[in-house]
């Protein structure tokens, strides 16, 4: 027996018999404006759950804690069920979108070193940014934690990089989602695909991911396609 557990932007959760593992549906929902724009996009589901399929499994067999177990059909993955932290971790290695706007850079300018940021996960608020005291103010992680988050989250950069260069992809930026699992280990959980990271052809600078979408720029499955062969080459 499978029930809804949830639906989100982009995914529907459900049960499944072991109450410590869930079933995730990628759908073909596209969203930007955090929810206020939305369309359906063919093959998209599938694109994005064999793309974090491949990206999941090379993290775990590098070392990161993460949720994923296997994937079960085109757009189907069972994952380890985790309490959901409700923070956005994103890390940067170029300047685009909000930051670039924040402080005016050039697009894809360099940056002397990565850059972390935490934001609040929620649609009402817009997800907005937080620092280390308003985090611990509001009781969300404990300062230990928000270190694990950090440098969790720069690890996996430096293996994303690593394998997005050895696919002619520049790792723009990203964000990820932890939670807890049963034992209370802190687990990568969520996605990681072209709708949650900034990808660009390292020769071209063409954009491979969602902001093709959110800019209005044209079809973005080409794209997500090129990223999955990409990656298909380099993983298998
Ligand atoms: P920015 O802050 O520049 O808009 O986004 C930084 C990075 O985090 C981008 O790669 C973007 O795709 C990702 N990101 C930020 N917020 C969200 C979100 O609410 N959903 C998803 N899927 N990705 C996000």
């Amino acid at each position: 027996m499978s029930t809804l557990i949830s639906e989100g932007k982009t995914k529907k959760l459900y049960t499944t018999n072991d109450e410590n593992i869930i079933k995730v549906a990628y759908t073909n929902h596209a969203t930007a404006l955090n929810g206020k724009r939305k369309e359906d996009i063919d093959q998209k589901g599938t694109l994005n759950n064999r793309i974090s399929s491949l990206i999941f499994a090379y993290l775990a067999k590098n070392g990161i804690k993460t949720c994923f177990i296997e994937q079960l059909s085109e757009t189907e993955q069972l994952n380890k069920k985790l309490t959901m932290i409700p923070l956005e971790v994103i890390i940067r290695n170029l300047a685009s979108g909000s930051f670039q706007k924040k402080f005016g850079t050039d697009y894809l300018a360099e940056l002397k070193q990565p850059v972390q940021e935490f934001c609040l996960k929620s649609d009402e608020l817009d997800d907005p940014f937080m620092n280390n005291d308003q985090i611990l103010a509001l009781d969300i992680v404990t300062e230990d934690q928000i270190e694990e988050l950090r440098q969790t989250a720069f690890k996996i950069n430096t293996l994303l990089k690593e394998l997005f260069i050895k696919a002619n992809i520049l790792l723009v930026d990203f964000k990820i989602e932890f939670g807890f699992d049963a034992d209370g280990n802190i687990v990568l959980g969520d996605e990681i695909s072209p709708d949650s990271c900034r990808l660009v052809d390292k020769d071209t600078k063409q954009s491979l991911d969602k902001d093709v979408f959110r800019k209005n720029l044209g079809d973005i499955i080409e794209g997500y396609q090129t990223v999955l062969a990409r990656l298909e080459a380099e993983i298998n």
